[in-house]
């Protein structure tokens, strides 16, 4: 990049015409950044945007969520995935609590549970005008084909070489615009397929579309092959209740969740019809579902009958959720 000023600038000037009006950027409260923060981490703005502002309204506080109960805020939660995020949210406003204010600087702000690198230059830059510059997937790719930058993106190397070109570009005096605009350019032009190179600030010194490779940047080496599963779930009601079951506490994944078993777990339970299948993905787990009626057999222990009314207030998966959507009796909203 010849001059990462007058590119900032360029930056800047783009994001001031085009940005997106979202909730977050109404705000430099540095709790409602921390939420917003978290909710988007692998989560797409359109999804965040109802859950923000439905947490925000229960939870207006960090006070208000660390005296929550856990089944409370993680029905809340119940859609958006990736749960640990939501518990690490609750120790980070348990922290804030105590300290009786937000952290206020980056190393402070990087201290709290649950936030990286990355969260605590976004909060530092937003809410407080810190020149701590982000790199996220969005910057990663930004930076990879402006630079036309071949190596891995995952390697440390690579990512130290694209922080420091980040940190030399930032405008100091308007860190979190900056950083914003890095993340929109990302997220709303130099989109992973068919970047709208026509639409970008940085087209005239792009090395990556100048060298026509800007489609096969940002390289990655290690990217893994999706696994395919296939899980067969059943639906077994009972005076009008349903069975579930609720996942251990040690669980790695979804730990107090409630789920419908699967066919396996209940090896007497007599198979009905089937209510039908989808498709569903959890990071890089692929999964065929199968949903079962299933006559009624004895709830097994760590197992209960739930009202087919309580079913909204519970934090259920997502792909129970979905499962039981396929039975007449689910409550439609
Ligand atoms: S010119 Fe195209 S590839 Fe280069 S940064 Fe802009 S959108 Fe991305």
């Amino acid at each position: 990049m010849k001059n990462p000023r007058v590119a900032a600038k360029a930056l800047l000037d783009w994001y001031g015409a085009s940005r997106r009006e979202l909730p977050w950027r109404k705000t430099r409260d540095p709790w409602r950044v921390l939420v917003s923060e978290v909710m988007l981490q692998q989560t797409r703005v359109a999804a965040v945007i109802p859950y923000y502002e439905r947490f925000l309204e229960r939870y207006p506080k960090a006070e208000d969520l660390a005296v929550a109960p856990e089944a409370e805020f993680l029905a809340m939660w119940a859609g958006l995935g990736y749960y640990a995020r939501a518990r690490n949210l609750q120790r980070a406003a348990r922290k804030i609590a105590e300290m009786g204010r937000f952290p206020a600087s980056y190393e402070e702000i990087r201290e709290l549970p649950g936030v990286g690198d990355y969260t605590a230059a976004a909060i530092a830059s937003i809410c407080y005008g810190q020149p701590h510059a982000v790199l996220d997937g969005n910057v990663v790719r930004v930076l990879s084909r402006v630079t036309a930058e071949r190596g891995d993106a995952a390697a440390s190397s690579v990512r130290v070489r694209l922080k420091e070109l980040a940190q030399r570009m930032l405008d100091a005096k308007r860190a979190g615009d900056f950083n914003q605009a890095m993340m929109e350019l990302g997220a709303t032009v130099c989109l992973p397929k068919g970047p709208q190179c026509l639409l970008c600030p940085w087209r005239d010194e792009c090395k990556g579309l100048a060298e026509g490779i800007q489609e096969e940047l940002p390289v990655k080496l290690s990217r893994r092959e999706p696994v395919k599963l296939a899980v067969e779930l059943c639906v077994m009601v009972k005076e009008g209740k349903v069975l579930l079951r609720q996942r251990g506490a040690a669980e790695t994944r979804l730990a107090g969740f409630w789920e419908l078993p699967e066919v396996r777990v209940l090896p007497e339970a007599v198979r009905g019809e089937m209510l039908g299948t989808f498709k569903h993905s959890i990071t890089r787990h692929d999964y065929t579902v199968e949903v079962w009626r299933a006559a009624p057999a004895k709830a097994p222990k760590g197992f209960r009958w739930f009202e087919w009314g309580e079913l909204a207030g519970l934090p259920l998966t997502t792909m129970s959720r979905k499962a039981l959507e396929m039975a007449p009796e689910y409550p439609q909203a």
